[in-house]
């Protein structure tokens, strides 16, 4: 069971599909690997991908989906390039500060809220935010990998421009998509594998670029090509399409993975709240994520002792991100429910040996 932040675990259908077409698709002959972008298939490919995320986020008119490379992290440089003026950051944890220190680089970039001196242990209340109309847009990180912290589905600030990195929590749950100005995401959690970043962009947003940027880095030469202004990352999009018919047509849309992804979640932190102080979780309770489950023991050496045995017992991937320590446990859409079990039947007997 692998329980990585990303990349991270994918579902062994769309594994199995992968193989079996990676050597000659079927009825076209060649590889996913070899295959021109300008082919038949692929516009196919890109074409259902595009579909797929509309669907299954219920994307309203008038909102375009990008396919871009770069990862999340370009985004950080990209959103600011593109959406200009003064930008508004709610930090709650790691990622959402390193946007705010990229915007920085390149705009003026203030903090409306920042969650570092409580150790990033929550997502703010409404009355905490101090919120500036003047500003571009409004940042927020819905869930903040490294820390474990997200925001409860449907409390996020209101802004006119409000800019979502919502790559670790992507398609898993129901997102209401009509209160955001761009909500962007790596595909390595739960949309595909490494390479790929999904950008969904309202068309008043796009109107409001200025001229002038390099053409990569200006969202409308996506937007005007469909994505395929030059080579796209063919085999990730491909691996997306893939993994987004399968959260259609598999699981049955967002609403049933929601509610698949807080019966797993429920379970380990049911295992934290009811250890007694062996196992502390990292984020108060409102604002605990259910992608990236984070507690530590009480020494390091007893978290280490923890992952040591976990992973002697295929439990892979369990170590706390290196600036933080502890443990996480990501358990994305992919991540079954008998991998959560096993993992909670562990906790439960590492607490019997070490209670
Ligand atoms: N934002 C969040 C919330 C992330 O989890 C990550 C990657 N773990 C990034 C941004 C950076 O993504 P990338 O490595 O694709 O640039």
């Amino acid at each position: 069971m692998n329980f990585s932040a990303g990349p991270a675990t994918l579902p062994p259908a769309v594994l199995e599909e992968a193989r079996r077409d990676l050597v000659s698709l079927p009825g076209v002959g060649v590889s996913p690997l070899e295959i021109s972008h300008r082919s038949p298939w692929f516009e196919g490919v890109i074409g259902e991908a595009e579909a797929n995320v509309r669907d299954l986020l219920a994307v309203p008119e008038g909102y375009r989906v990008l396919f871009l490379q770069g990862g999340a992290s370009m985004q950080f440089s990209m959103v600011p390039m593109n959406l200009g003026g003064t930008s508004g950051h709610v930090v709650t944890g790691s990622w959402s500060g390193k946007a705010l220190a990229e915007a920085a680089r390149l705009r003026s970039a203030v903090a409306r809220w920042d969650g570092r001196d409580e150790g990033y242990v929550r997502v703010p209340a409404a009355e905490d935010l101090r919120l500036d109309a003047g500003d571009a847009y409004l940042h927020i990180t819905s869930n903040e990998t490294i820390h474990g912290v997200e925001w409860p589905a449907g409390a996020e600030p209101a802004a006119s421009v409000l800019v979502c990195d919502t790559s670790s929590d992507f398609l898993s749950r129901p997102v209401d998509v009509g209160r955001y100005g761009l909500l962007y995401a790596g595909a390595q959690k739960n949309a595909g594998p490494a390479g790929v970043t999904i950008v969904i962009v309202r068309e008043d947003v796009l109107e409001r670029i200025p001229d002038g940027l390099p053409r990569l880095l200006d969202y409308r030469t996506y937007a005007e090509h469909g994505s395929l202004y030059n080579t796209p990352p063919v085999f990730a999009i491909y691996v997306v399409a893939l993994v987004t018919r399968w959260l259609r047509h598999e699981v049955g849309g967002l609403g049933a993975q929601g509610a698949h992804n807080r019966e797993k979640a429920g379970l380990l932190y049911g295992r934290i709240d009811d250890s007694g102080g062996l196992y502390r979780g990292h984020a108060v309770p409102d604002s605990r994520s259910l992608m990236n489950v984070t507690w530590r023991l009480p020494s390091p050496e007893l978290d280490a002792r923890f992952v040591g045995e976990a992973t002697a017992e295929g439990l892979m991937g369990l170590k706390g991100h290196r600036s933080v320590g502890g443990i996480r446990a990501s358990i994305y859409n992919a991540l079954p429910l008998e991998g959560v079990r096993a993992l909670a039947s562990f906790m439960d007997g590492f607490a019997r040996r070490n209670g």
